[in-house]
């Protein structure tokens, strides 16, 4: 029995060892062969200098903060009106500059607009300018322009007030008229602020009948006096009164002639005044948007009944307001 076993054993050892016999492995036939590789030395190309590409120019961004802009109808008719006392003159320069060109007129800067490629200078002219050619300057090349200033008869207006000191005011009121005086003119002078959109044209203060225009030869009780430097709107008592444009309120006070008085710097030489109101609502430095309430109608200082007198200097020359108006 013990045998028997034995030789089993032996015999399945056998069998065992026979099956896992590691066989060797196949000789691997001449496809399979890997073939040695020809290595070509590896060329770098180096380009001679003159061979280098020229680096790539990037455009340059014009960064003019005046786009190029045409001018609405409502200045554009400024072309065809003569230049003539406390009106505009309308001059094309000959300047393709990108930024804005100083151009002078009696040493003051001029407001320029842009239209389309071409700059405007729109010259205010003083309602005491004499009759023939006057001059501008652009500063920047020393180039000159004429123009002609041409006659225009203003209508005479004849005004009753009841308070004579308004029209033969006492002494103590003439030095206050000289002090008064010196404030509106500096005022007007205030420093030249450049402005990125044009502060034209004006947006008319308050709706109301014109009861009187800018340039009338006014008499007062008879008596000349010194022609009207403004636009008069009749309206109520109380109503509002819209900044003309967006600006900065460079002086704010009541005044013998004006009585309570705002004056806004809107930029580029252009200043307005609101006179005889009623109420100010706003303060010295202050920056209004237009249409803002900066106060209501009144009748003070020399009114005959509640009116807004508003008057427009254009390089520190008072101006028509109609002719800059929407
Ligand atoms: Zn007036």
């Amino acid at each position: 029995m013990i045998k028997s076993n034995n030789f089993l054993i032996i015999t399945l050892s056998i069998l065992f060892v026979s099956c896992t016999t590691v066989q060797p492995p196949p000789q691997p036939n001449e496809s399979f062969k890997i073939k040695p590789v020809k290595i070509q030395p590896h060329r770098i190309n180096i380009p001679t200098p003159s061979r280098v590409a020229p680096p790539i120019k990037k455009p340059i961004v014009q960064t003019s903060p005046f786009p190029i802009a045409q001018l609405p109808a409502s200045l554009l008719y400024l072309r065809n009106k003569p230049a003539v006392p406390g009106g505009i003159a309308w001059i094309s320069l000959l300047t393709r500059s990108n930024v804005p060109p100083v151009i002078k007129y009696q040493n003051k800067q001029v407001l320029v607009l842009r239209n389309g490629q071409q700059w405007i200078a729109l010259v205010g002219i003083p309602l005491t300018a004499r009759i023939g050619q006057h001059t501008i300057i652009n500063q920047d090349n020393n180039q000159q322009y004429s123009f002609k200033v041409t006659h225009k008869r203003y209508k005479v207006q004849r005004i009753n007030i009841k308070n004579k000191r308004k029209v033969n005011p006492a002494p103590s009121d003439l030095r206050r008229i000289r002090r008064e005086r010196e404030l509106i003119r500096s005022a007007l002078a205030s420093p030249w602020r450049p402005t990125t959109t044009s502060p034209l044209p004006l947006m008319q203060p308050i709706r109301g009948r014109l009861s009187s225009f800018f340039g009338t030869r006014r008499y007062f009780n008879g008596q000349r006096r010194s022609s009207h430097t403004g636009l008069d709107i009749a309206a109520p008592q109380g109503t509002l009164v819209g900044a003309a444009a967006a600006g900065k309120i460079v002086r704010t006070g009541n005044y013998f002639f004006t009585g309570n008085t705002v004056i806004i710097d809107h930029g580029q030489g252009i200043v307005t005044l609101y006179g005889h109101l009623n109420s100010i609502n706003v303060f010295s430095n202050q920056i209004v948007q237009t249409g803002e309430v900066i106060g209501t109608v009144g009748k003070t200082g020399r009114a005959t009944g509640p009116h807004l007198h508003w008057s427009v200097s254009l390089n520190q020359n008072m101006i028509d307001p109609t002719l800059i108006m929407k």
